[in-house]
C-alpha cells in the first residue's frame, strides 16, 4: 500500500523537544517515529514501527538460521522464581515490582533466564533433547536510575533475548559461537558497524562474556584496543601486573612528619623537600610512589551502606564503573550495587579514618560488611600492588606519612581488584600493544552463564549414560530499540535522517511538488507503478503544502530515493535525488521506475 501523507498518522515537528540531548532522539520524535509516553517511555508510531518492524525481522531471519525458535513469554511474572535465584533482592531499585489485587507480588521482567530455565524444565529431560536454543523479542522493563537519550536507555524497551542449552561444555562453547557469528551477521545487515570486546559478567554471573559495541562519542561504555586486536570493554580490561620484588633487603619503613600534606601533590611535594631521593634510588618522588587509599561508600541490594578502602597508586583515579564491575565477590550478598566516594556523614561514623592520612592496616570498630563487632577493614589493592613494592603512604594520623611501606612485609590487603582508571598507552594485557581508548553504545551483549541457573532452579536431564546432569546455559542480548536509535544516530544530518536501505520505513518518497493536476496525476501514477515493482512507496500528495515543507519533510524523514514530480514535467523529467549523497538526476518520465528499482537493488 503506498503510504499517503495526506492520510498517514504523522506530524513533523519544526522545533526539537526540548529534553533532547542526543541526534537520534531529537529526529525521531521531529520526524514523527516516536513520542514520549513518561521518562524512558516511548510510544511508536506508524514510521518507527516500520524501522523496528525491519530490525526485528533482520533478526529473526539470522536467530532462525542457527536453529533458535520463536517463543514468547509473558512481561508480567511471579516473583517466586526470581526468589530462588535471589535476583529478587539482588536487582534492588532496578525493577519495576507490583501487586496483584491478592496481594502477591510481581514484576515488569527486566530479562528471562528464570522463566526460560523453567520452561526447559518443564518439557524437556533428555540430553536427546539437547542442544537447544530458544529467543524472543520482548518489551523489558528496567527502572533505570538515569533513562536517557531517548531510546537509547528507556525503561521501557524491546530486547531480542536468546538462550541456550546443552548438555555440556563444548555444547556451551558451540551454542555461543553460533550466536556471536550470528550477532555479527545481523549488525552487518543493518549497517551497524559493531566491534565484539571482552567484557565483564556483571549482575548475570557466569564466565565467558562479550559485548558488541557501536562507536560513538556519545556512547556511555568506555572500551580499549590494541593494535594487536585486544579490544575489551575497560570494565573487563586486566592489568599488565609487574613483578613481585624481593624485600628481603628493603629498608625498614618510616614514619615521618609531613604537615599539611592532605592531598598527593602537596604530598609528592612535602617528601621531595624532606626526603630528597638520589638519581640512584630511582629519583625525585612522584604520584607514582604513593599509596593513595580511597574511602568508597557502598550501597547494597539489601539498602545497607558499608564502606570499602581501595589502595591505588597515586598518579591513577579510581574508575568506579569498573570498581562496581568488579567488587562484586568481594561483598557478602550478590546484586546490583551503588558505588560512590564516602561522605562526611560514612566518615563520620569511622573516626580511625583520618582524611588525606589513611593507610593500609587500620582496624575498625563498626560492624562492616556483615561481620559482628570488631572488623578488619575490606582492603583492597591495585593489582600494581605486588609483593615487595615500596609505597609513601598515610600513617592513619594526622600530618603523617610513612615512607618504604612494603607490599607483602608491613601490610597486606584482602583482595586485588581492577579499579583504577585504564589510560590510553597502557599495555594489552595479551602483550598485542598499546591501548587506545574510544566510547560505544552496547548494542548486545552474549554469556556464558553456564550452570548457575540451571542449578538454582534444578534443570537437569539424563546424559548418555543415565545420569542426570545439570544443564549448561547461555544467554544473549540484542537492544532492538536501541538498535533503531542507534541506527538514527549514526545515520543523519543536519537536515534529518538518512536510514540504510535494510531499515527505511519505505523505499522511495514521492513528492509532489507544485499545483498542475498533471504533477499529481503523474506523482500518483508513479507511486503505483513503483508499489506494483515490489517497493515501499511514501507519497507526499497534500494539495496545499508548499515545496519547501515537503522537501524538508523529505529530508527529515530520511527515506533513501526521494523522486520529486514538479516543474520538469513539461519537458518530461522527474528529479530522483539520493537521501544521503544528495545528488540530484533528472530522469524521463518513463524511465523513472527502472531507475528507481535500479537504485534499491544496487544499494
Ligand atoms: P547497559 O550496560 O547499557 O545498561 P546492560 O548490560 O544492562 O546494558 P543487558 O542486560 O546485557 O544490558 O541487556 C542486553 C541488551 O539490551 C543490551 O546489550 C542493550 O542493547 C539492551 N538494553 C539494556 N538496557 C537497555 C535500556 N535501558 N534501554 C534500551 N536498551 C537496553
Ligand atoms: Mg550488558
Amino acid at each position: 500500500m503506498v503510504l499517503r501523507l495526506s492520510k498517514l498518522f504523522l506530524r513533523t515537528l519544526r522545533e526539537d523537544p526540548a529534553d533532547a540531548e542526543v541526534a537520534s532522539h531529537r529526529l525521531l520524535v521531529r520526524a514523527g517515529y516516536i513520542r514520549r509516553a513518561a521518562p524512558g517511555i516511548y510510544t511508536w508510531l506508524p514510521l518507527g514501527l516500520s524501522v523496528l518492524r525491519k530490525v526485528e525481522q533482520v533478526i529473526r531471519e539470522e536467530m532462525s538460521a542457527i536453529g533458535a525458535q520463536e517463543v514468547h513469554f509473558p512481561a508480567l511474572l511471579p516473583k517466586e522464581p526470581y526468589e530462588v535465584t535471589n535476583r529478587w533482592t539482588e536487582y534492588g531499585e532496578g525493577i519495576f515490582r507490583l501487586k496483584d489485587r491478592k496481594g502477591n507480588d510481581y514484576l515488569l521482567a527486566p530479562t528471562h533466564e528464570e522463566m526460560f530455565t523453567l520452561l526447559v524444565k518443564d518439557l524437556y529431560s533428555s540430553y536427546k533433547d539437547l542442544p537447544l536454543s530458544i529467543y524472543q523479542i520482548q518489551n523489558k522493563y528496567r527502572d533505570e536510575a538515569r533513562p536517557r537519550a531517548g531510546l537509547l536507555r528507556g525503561r521501557e524497551f524491546i530486547m531480542k533475548d536468546s538462550y541456550s542449552f546443552d548438555v555440556d561444555d563444548a555444547g556451551l562453547d558451540a551454542s555461543y559461537a553460533a550466536h556471536r557469528s550470528a550477532y555479527l551477521k545481523i549488525f552487518e545487515r543493518l549497517g551497524l558497524e559493531v566491534i565484539p570486546v571482552a567484557a565483564t559478567a556483571g549482575a548475570m554471573g557466569g564466565s565467558k562474556s562479550e559485548e558488541f559495541l557501536h562507536p560513538t562519542e556519545i556512547g556511555e561504555d568506555t572500551f580499549v584496543r590494541s593494535p594487536g586486536g585486544y579490544a575489551a570493554n575497560v570494565e573487563a580490561v586486566t592489568t599488565v601486573v609487574p613483578a613481585e620484588i624481593d624485600f628481603s633487603n628493603a629498608p625498614a619503613a618510616e614514619v615521618r612528619d609531613t604537615p599539611d600534606t592532605p592531598t598527593i601533590e602537596t604530598l609528592v611535594d612535602a617528601a621531595n623537600v624532606l626526603v630528597p631521593r638520589s638519581e640512584a634510588d630511582g629519583g625525585a618522588w612522584t604520584a607514582a610512589d604513593t599509596l593513595k587509599n580511597v574511602v568508597l561508600a557502598v550501597t547494597l541490594p539489601t539498602g545497607e551502606r558499608q564502606i570499602v578502602v581501595i589502595g591505588v597508586p597515586g598518579d591513577r583515579g579510581v574508575d568506579l564503573k569498573r570498581v562496581e564491575a568488579n567488587i562484586g565477590s568481594f561483598l557478602p550478598i550478590a546484586g546490583e550495587i551503588t558505588l560512590e566516594a564516602a561522605g562526611e556523614e560514612d566518615l563520620k561514623k569511622q573516626p580511625l579514618i583520618v582524611k588525606g592520612y589513611l593507610g593500609p592496616g587500620l582496624t575498625l570498630d563498626a560492624p562492616l560488611l556483615g561481620t559482628e563487632g570488631a572488623a578488619k577493614l575490606l582492603y583492597l589493592v591495585d593489582p600494581r600492588v605486588v609483593s615487595g613494592t615500596a609505597w609513601v603512604t598515610g600513617a592513619n594520623e594526622a600530618g603523617k606519612h610513612v615512607f618504604g611501606l612494603v607490599a607483602g612485609r608491613d601490610f597486606g590487603w584482602d583482595g586485588v581488584i581492577e579499579c583504577t582508571e585504564v589510560r590510553a598507552g597502557d599495555q594489552a594485557p595479551d602483550g598485542s600493544g598499546p591501548l587506545e581508548t574510544a566510547r560505544g553504545i552496547e548494542m548486545g551483549h552474549i554469556f556464558q552463564l553456564g550452570r548457575k541457573y540451571a542449578e538454582a532452579l534444578d534443570l537437569k536431564v539424563l546424559d548418555q549414560n543415565g545420569k542426570q546432569v545439570v544443564v549448561t546455559m547461555g544467554s544473549y542480548g540484542v537492544g532492538v530499540t536501541r538498535a533503531v536509535a542507534a541506527l538514527a544516530e549514526s545515520n543523519h544530518d543536519e537536515k534529518g535522517l538518512v536510514w540504510p536501505r535494510a531499515v527505511a520505513p519505505a523505499d522511495v518518497h514521492v513528492v509532489a511538488v507544485g499545483r498542475g493536476e498533471e504533477i499529481f496525476a503523474t506523482a500518483e501514477q508513479l507511486s503505483l507503478e513503483l508499489e506494483a515493482a515490489g517497493l515501499e512507496v511514501i507519497y507526499d500528495d497534500r494539495p496545499k503544502v508548499s515545496p519547501g515543507v515537503k522537501f524538508g519533510d523529505a529530508e527529515l524523514v530520511g527515506v533513501p530515493t526521494i523522486l520529486a514530480v514538479g516543474r520538469g514535467l513539461v519537458d518530461g523529467v522527474v528529479e530522483i535525488k539520493d537521501r544521503r549523497s544528495g545528488n540530484a538526476e533528472n530522469v524521463a518520465v518513463d524511465k523513472a521506475v527502472d531507475y528507481v528499482v535500479n537504485a534499491v537493488r544496487n544499494s
